[in-house]
């Protein structure tokens, strides 16, 4: 906003931010309707086991597709309704949502988002226990993910809502490792179920060895802690080997699956090996043949 006010322009006025501060609005107010007239989906990502390449878990992910618009991105939303207040609705239908559909996947587990904000309800845990009994899923098969920054922001309170969440039964991940200020201190601190590795690690591993032995350290730390590592945005066979060498159990990405409605899933768990698994397994056998 500042930009022009070299040239004798008010720094307080910018007409582009009238235009955004609209938009946001505007998106706010159709989310909130969105949300009322039950018009949030949830599609559904396969989680991989790192050896067999068998479907073990899903990750839920809110989808909306803005009336006369089209679809919104989550990283557009998401923040919108964090900022607003409309978290905790969504977040909730979301884990419904998601809950009722565990019940016709038996054998599958569950990973679902949670936002740091969801906390501020004084009722959350109660609730979150609430649709775990009225959809009948055991909370051992769900997994909850969040990010850092809310146990950097309030580790004690953060620390404390974990332990209610955990009483339950859930599991808890640490979601988009990598990306922020991640210390092994609060790592041991939380003692998370599960570490998810951000897809930005993984990108970069095509750049080099670096990035590969940053990588394998970061696998390395987690399993001294006993924490088991799913890796995110997995899209080519090399880095399927390169993860499965450094000591993921879980892959997650394109490669095996992009977010799915119900009925493509449905058709992942007839096959035994989700389709492109097959050319990570065959990726594999070239490495045992040749190295990487
Ligand atoms: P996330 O929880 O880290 O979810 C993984 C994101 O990576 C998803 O983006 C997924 O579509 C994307 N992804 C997975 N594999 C690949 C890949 O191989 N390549 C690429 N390029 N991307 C891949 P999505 O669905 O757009 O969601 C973005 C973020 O929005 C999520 O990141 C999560 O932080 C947030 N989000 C989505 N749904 C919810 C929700 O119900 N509640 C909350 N609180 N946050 C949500
Ligand atoms: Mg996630
Ligand atoms: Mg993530
Ligand atoms: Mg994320």
């Amino acid at each position: 906003a500042s930009k022009d006010s070299g040239r004798g322009r008010s720094s307080f006025y910018d007409p582009r931010m009238d235009d955004e501060r609209e938009l946001r609005n505007q998106l706010e107010l159709d989310l909130r309707a969105a949300i009322q007239a039950g018009e949030i989906s949830v599609v559904y990502q396969p989680i991989v086991d790192a050896h067999s390449f068998d479907l073990v878990s899903v990750e839920a992910l809110a989808r909306w597709t803005r009336r006369g618009h089209g679809p919104v991105s989550p990283d557009v939303f998401i923040p919108i309704a964090e900022a607003s207040g409309l978290i905790d609705r969504l977040g909730l239908c979301v884990l419904e949502m998601a809950l009722r559909q565990l019940q016709r996947w038996p054998g599958v587990r569950l990973s679902v988002n949670i936002s740091p904000g969801q906390f501020r309800d004084p009722a959350f845990v109660e609730r979150v226990e609430a649709l775990f009994v009225d959809a009948n899923i055991e909370p051992y098969r769900v997994t909850l993910e969040m990010t850092e920054t809310y146990f950097i922001q309030n580790a004690e309170r953060a620390k404390a809502a974990l332990d209610r969440l955990r009483k339950i039964g859930v599991k808890i991940a640490l979601d988009d490792f990598g990306v922020g200020f991640s210390s092994v201190g609060y790592l041991r601190q939380f003692g998370f179920d599960r570490m998810k590795i951000d897809r930005s690690l993984i990108q970069a591993l095509s750049e080099g060895h670096r990035a590969i032995e940053m990588l394998q350290a970061t696998v390395a730390l987690a399993r001294s802690l006993n924490i088991p590592v799913t890796a995110e945005g997995v899209e080519t066979e090399q880095q399927a080997v390169i993860l499965r060498l450094a000591g993921c159990d879980q892959l997650q990405g394109y490669l095996f699956g992009r977010p799915s409605v119900p009925a493509d899933i449905d058709a992942y768990r007839a096959r035994s090996m989700l389709p492109r698994a097959k050319a990570a397994e065959m990726a594999f056998a070239a490495h045992r043949r040749d190295g990487l």
